[in-house]
Parts: structure tokens; C-alpha cells; sequence
């Protein structure tokens, strides 16, 4: 008899039989509140039913053109929406599968461009699993280990961890930027530094928000450097973090924006952004793929687009956010195993240390474990595991919330 191989590991037990807004039902129709949305990717919550109409109804329409070949509406439509949220003059797009797909895209696009080699990204930063967009991700060992060498032209500099070194957000800051500096004039020269690649909020690498004197410092370093600035909003785009963009509360204006996960509530559409010089240098023909820009995925994008504008989600993952956070500390004050609670949104780690500081993933394991026990489902990061994650659907109601925050103060408890 044929298995799954051992190779995927399943962060929660559950068989699920279907999927309903913030819940999934198991096979014996148990009933859980799915604080993992897909991994960030249900922002619409399960099958919501703009989505599921529009999907359905470009099944019986078109399925595949293949952009290279036959253009279709849906992408054509999808490429305006996106125009209306993308930052100003980021209005030169394309499409592939997945959020990997599209950082090695955006890495294509950045060595074209200014004809360098190197890509400079930070330490914990999670950009994907390719050979390529693994070589640019350094939030654990599992993606490379056995498997190197990986592509190279890849530099690492620190990201700012005020909570881990035990500093100031300032003082993190003041070394991310020094040591930055001291990787440009040591190992990565300027005429060879393609682009800086960063996450605005780190996220398999353990939920860090970047602080906005990080982004403004990387920003003004790009445009000393005439590097490309590329934003992974894989995870943190499409209102997850209570901004359509994880970056907008740093005011910058990045060259490159990558797009993945909620866009299209759980259909395989990647996408990156630039605007029209930074594009019309990219040599015709070398980006693409047989099922980029999938027309059914585009139409599935275009309806969460929607939903999210009109049920007004990036403004509730702002509040339902806040509520959760408030909520999660007050988890936090009563039991000393977590010593710090942080995000942005709807993008929220809850992270596990011991009594001298040092990080703690048996103790996350458990209440992660007591958890999804308790049918509240939820996943782990960090690079020790000890950072458990709360990412809900951008749909969650206050009520919702104050549910998880009770079922997660019982499973903390009965972890310790
Ligand atoms: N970038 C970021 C920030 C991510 O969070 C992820 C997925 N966790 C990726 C890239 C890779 O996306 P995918 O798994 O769709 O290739």
C-alpha cells in the first residue's frame, strides 16, 4: 500500500473532511478553529463564497490558456486590482506558483537588472525551498541540510532581534545596520551587490516584525548601492499584518514586491512587482512557467481581492489583531515560559524560553500539542521551534479570538 512520504512532516493531527471560514472539520466532523489558515494562505477563511463562485464558475469557463500563449481575462483583470494596492509605480507584473517561484523571479530580475551577482539577505529570513530561494533562507537548517552547495552569490546579515540579544529595538537596529555595513566593505562590494532581499516581518524565522529604522536604513543603502530593494510579502501581504503591505508603516518605497499566500485564499498564484524600468530591463522570455498566472487562480485572486476591500479585512486584521495581542499577553504575564509575545496583525509568536532566557521548544511543543488537543490549531517557527504562532484567517470575529485566547490560556497551562 502506497504512503505519503516520511519527508513531510504534519504539524497538527487533524484529516480534514472540509473547511468553513475559520474552522475545519475532521473526518468524524469534529469541529476546529484553524489559527494556521493554510499557513497564512486562507486569508478569505475556508471556502468563502465569493471565492468558491468565482473559482467555479471560471472552471466551466476556461481553465488553462497559458499566459506565453493565450492570454486571459482573469490576469488581465488581477494585474488592475493589484495596480489599485500595489505601492505607486509598481505597475509592471507577472506570475508564477508559488512564493519560491517568485523570489527566485525577483532574484532574476535584480541580476539582470544591474548585471551583480549577489543577494543580500538576513539572518533567519525564510524565502523558500528551490534551490535558489533555499539558498536565501537561513530560518533553520532543515532546508539545506544533505542537500548544499546551493546557489551561490548569497550574503547574510544580521536582522535586528531586540528581544533575543536582550536590547533595545534601537540598539538592534544600530547593529543590524553596522553589521550590514561591515558585510558591504568586507565581503559583498558594492559593484557586485545585486539586491537586498528581507522579509518585513520575519516570519518562519520566528515572527520579528523589522522595525521601520531597519527598512528606512536598508532602503537608503540600496539606493546608495543602486541595488534592488525586493520586499517578501509572501507571508505578511494582503492585509495579514493589518497594512495591505507589511512594510507600510516604514514609509519606504521598495523596488520589488513579492505576493504569494493569501492572494488568492488557497489557489497557487505567485506574483512579483516592479515598476516599468526595473521590469523593461528583465531579457523577454527568461521569466515565465507553463502554469503561471492559472486562470482559474487569477479569477480565485480577484474575488479575495474583493472580499477584502469590501468585507473590510485589512482594517479587522488590524483590530482583531490588537484584541488577540492584548489577549495573548495577558497568557503571557501569568505563565513566565513565555517570555515574549510580538507581531503585527494577525501575524502574532507567542515565544517559548526557559528561566534563564534561552529558548525552549519542548515547552512550545506541548502547548502547541494541548492546543490543537483542545481543537484549536496552530503552528510552530523559530529556529529552536519554541515560537508558537497564532495566523487566523483575516474573517476572525472578536469572538473568535476570545475563544482562542481562552482554549491557548488552558493549553499553556496544562503544558507546564
Ligand atoms: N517567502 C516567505 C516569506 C514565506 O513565508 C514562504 C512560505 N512560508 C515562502 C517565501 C515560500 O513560499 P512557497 O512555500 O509558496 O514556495
Amino acid at each position: 500500500m502506497a504512503e505519503l512520504s516520511p519527508v513531510l512532516k504534519q504539524a497538527t493531527p487533524v484529516l480534514a473532511s472540509r473547511g468553513d471560514g475559520v474552522h475545519v472539520y475532521d473526518e468524524d466532523d469534529r469541529q476546529y478553529l484553524d489559527f494556521t489558515a493554510g499557513i497564512g494562505v486562507t486569508s478569505t477563511g475556508h471556502c468563502h463564497p465569493r471565492v468558491v463562485e468565482a473559482a467555479q464558475k471560471q472552471v466551466g469557463t476556461l481553465i488553462h490558456g497559458q499566459y506565453t500563449t493565450i492570454m486571459h481575462r482573469p490576469l488581465l483583470d488581477l494585474t488592475q486590482r493589484l495596480g489599485e494596492v500595489l505601492p505607486t509605480g509598481l505597475d509592471r507584473l507577472f506570475y508564477v506558483n508559488s512564493g519560491s517561484e517568485a523570489v527566485e523571479a525577483s532574484v532574476r530580475l535584480a541580476r539582470q537588472a544591474t548585471g551583480r551577482q549577489n543577494v543580500i539577505a538576513f539572518h533567519g529570513g525564510f524565502h523558500g525551498r528551490t534551490m535558489g530561494a533555499g539558498a536565501l533562507t537561513t530560518s533553520g537548517t532543515k532546508i539545506r541540510a544533505g542537500i548544499g552547495p546551493m546557489m551561490p552569490g548569497t550574503v547574510f546579515a544580521p536582522f535586528p532581534e531586540a528581544y533575543r540579544q536582550g536590547w533595545s529595538e534601537e540598539q538592534a537596529v544600530r547593529f543590524a545596520l553596522r553589521e550590514l555595513d561591515h558585510v558591504l566593505a568586507t565581503v559583498s562590494a558594492p559593484q557586485d551587490t545585486a539586491a537586498l532581499l528581507v522579509e518585513p516581518v520575519l516570519g518562519e524565522g520566528g515572527y520579528i516584525p523589522a522595525p521601520a529604522a531597519f527598512l528606512q536604513g536598508l532602503r537608503e543603502r540600496a539606493d546608495k548601492l543602486g541595488a534592488v530593494l525586493i520586499l517578501d510579502e509572501v507571508q505578511t501581504g494582503v492585509g495579514r499584518t493589518g497594512t495591505f503591505w507589511g512594510h507600510e508603516p516604514s514609509g519606504i518605497h521598495p523596488d520589488v514586491v513579492i505576493t504569494a499566500k493569501g492572494l488568492a485564499s488557497g489557489f497557487p498564484i505567485s506574483g512579483i512587482a516592479a515598476g516599468e524600468e526595473l521590469m523593461g530591463k528583465a531579457w523577454p522570455g527568461s521569466q515565465g512557467g507553463t502554469y503561471g498566472g492559472n486562470a482559474v487562480a487569477a479569477a480565485a485572486a480577484l474575488a479575495t481581492l474583493d472580499v477584502v476591500r469590501d468585507e473590510n479585512l485589512v482594517a479587522n486584521a488590524a483590530e482583531q489583531g490588537d484584541r488577540l495581542m492584548e489577549g495573548l499577553r495577558k497568557v503571557a504575564a501569568e505563565h513566565p515560559v513565555i517570555g515574549d509575545v510580538r507581531g503585527r496583525g494577525l501575524m502574532i509568536g507567542n515565544e517559548f524560553t526557559t528561566a534563564d532566557g534561552e529558548p525552549d521548544g519542548a515547552s512550545a511543543a506541548r502547548a502547541h500539542a494541548a492546543a490543537a488537543e483542545r481543537g484549536l490549531l496552530l503552528l510552530t517557527c523559530g529556529p529552536h521551534g519554541n515560537v508558537v504562532r497564532m495566523i487566523p484567517p483575516l474573517i476572525v470575529t472578536a469572538e473568535q479570538v476570545d475563544n482562542a485566547v481562552g482554549l491557548w490560556s488552558e493549553s499553556v497551562a496544562a503544558a507546564a
